[in-house]
């Protein structure tokens, strides 16, 4: 039984000479990893090349679940996070550990015929596939529930148990409930094989041997398999968050607010919003540790008049512009996309090389039940037949999510 203080890392300057399990990535995802990993009873080593965890793409992200998906397979793997989130201080046996679990919704408005008839056809779909607590709200009743949804709103559809938590804090959970020996400032720079078999990962420090690699190295995940002989298609894409602290127009109960045609969005946080949008034209580039932001994004948030404005569905931010605009900061990371847009999850065609990434912009939800998958495929507990995201799948084309 190791002795250590509650809510603290296992964290180690030197290169443990072996593991059951290298997890080469300290993000969510890799946290995650080492969460399950811990209790189905492998002793795993988590390797963060930067000094110190969840500090890449995790903290920039919304933190944000929803069940609402177009396909049965993606509500099933977030469910499970979900499930996890609602009770996780008790699973992680970390008492009073708080991930900032807020259920305020998803709520997603229309402003034109076709987006209503689409909203229509989404949700009937999710029914067929057991998700049947998403309401379709007409325009009048969206405002009597949301006074802070303006006139232009046709109809929206709106799940009250969907929300977010802080992500930061669910990945360090994740890593210190985990008991994982943990390396910062500790890159994979290459891999041990014999034969075809991945037994061990380089690190400036050492080589630690081991009968199993999870890659989970988020955006760096194609550079890193690369170094394993492993070809992935993954296409990093930047993405940008606008932080808006302190604004008191934000109504603080409100859900997340999206609105479908320009995929504008925002939520309350820090007693104002994060806000949001995708852009569909961004192209792939390679990954970065440092991703630049573009301040036009949060003009075209924020300024009434753009295709993007979020005032287009909640008018007060028409007031906030006019007002001078709020206090902001802009930050910026990367989507990284599969050719689908579901994650690569499940044993590659190098052995003892598993992928755990392709995220594409769902990880904080989907890192539950994409960790457990993949864990449980390790140890046999799970079918590979069964697995919808085994990342020799065919590969197809998808459009865009919006979010
Ligand atoms: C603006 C924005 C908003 C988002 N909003 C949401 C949301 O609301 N909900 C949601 O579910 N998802 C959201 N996402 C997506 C989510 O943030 C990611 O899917 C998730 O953080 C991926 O986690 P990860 O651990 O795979 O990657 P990361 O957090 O990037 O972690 C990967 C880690 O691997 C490390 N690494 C790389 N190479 C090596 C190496 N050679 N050796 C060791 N370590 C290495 C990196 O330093 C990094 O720390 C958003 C993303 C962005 C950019």
């Amino acid at each position: 039984m190791i002795d250590r203080p509650r809510h603290t890392l296992r964290l180690t300057d030197a290169s443990p000479p072996t593991a059951d399990l290298v997890i080469v990535g300290g993000g969510i995802v890799g946290a995650a990893t080492a969460f399950f990993a811990a209790r189905a009873g492998l002793d795993a080593v988590l390797l963060e090349k930067r000094p110190a965890l969840a500090t890449l793409t995790t903290p920039v992200s919304t933190g944000a679940f929803r069940l609402q998906f177009d396909n049965p397979e993606e509500i099933a793997l977030v469910r499970e996070g979900v499930e996890l989130f609602e009770r996780f201080a008790d699973v992680a046996d970390l008492p009073g550990y708080d991930i900032g679990l807020q259920r305020q919704g998803y709520l997603f408005c229309t402003t034109s015929e076709l987006g209503m008839r689409r909203q229509h056809e989404w949700v009937q779909a999710q029914r067929t596939w057991g998700l049947d607590d998403v309401e379709v709200l007409s325009g009048d009743e969206v405002r009597y529930r949301f006074p802070h949804i303006g006139p232009r709103v046709l109809q929206a559809r709106y799940r009250g148990a969907d929300g977010w938590l802080k992500p930061r804090a669910l990945a360090l959970g994740y890593a210190i409930a985990s008991g994982a020996t943990v390396c910062v400032d500790s890159p994979a720079i290459g891999f041990e094989r014999q034969g075809d078999r991945v037994v061990g990962v380089r690190t400036p420090r050492g080589t630690i041997a081991c009968r199993e690699v999870v890659l989970a190295a988020g955006p760096f995940s194609e550079q890193v398999a690369a170094m394993a002989g492993l070809k992935i298609s993954l296409r990093p894409t930047r993405r940008q968050k606008l932080v808006i602290p302190d604004l008191p127009q934000v109504p603080q109960d409100a859900p997340m607010t999206i609105h479908e045609e320009s995929v504008a969005h925002w939520r309350p946080a820090l007693r104002g919003a994060y806000a949001l949008w995708t852009d569909p034209d961004a192209p792939p580039m390679d990954p970065l540790d440092a991703v630049p932001p573009d301040p036009s994004f949060a003009f075209e948030l924020l300024d009434p008049a753009s295709p993007r404005a979020l005032a287009q569905v909640s008018p007060f931010w028409a007031d906030v512009a006019a007002s001078g605009g709020p206090d902001w900061i802009l930050q910026a990371g990367q989507y990284e996309y599969t050719p689908d847009h579901k994650p690569y999850l499940g044993p590659s065609a190098v052995p003892g090389l598993h992928l755990n990434c392709g995220y594409s912009g769902h990880g904080i939800m989907a890192s539950a039940g994409g960790s457990r998958l993949v864990v449980d495929l390790i140890t046999g507990r799970a079918d590979p037949a069964t697995n919808p995201f085994r990342p020799d799948r065919p590969l197809t084309e998808r459009p865009l999510d919006i979010l």
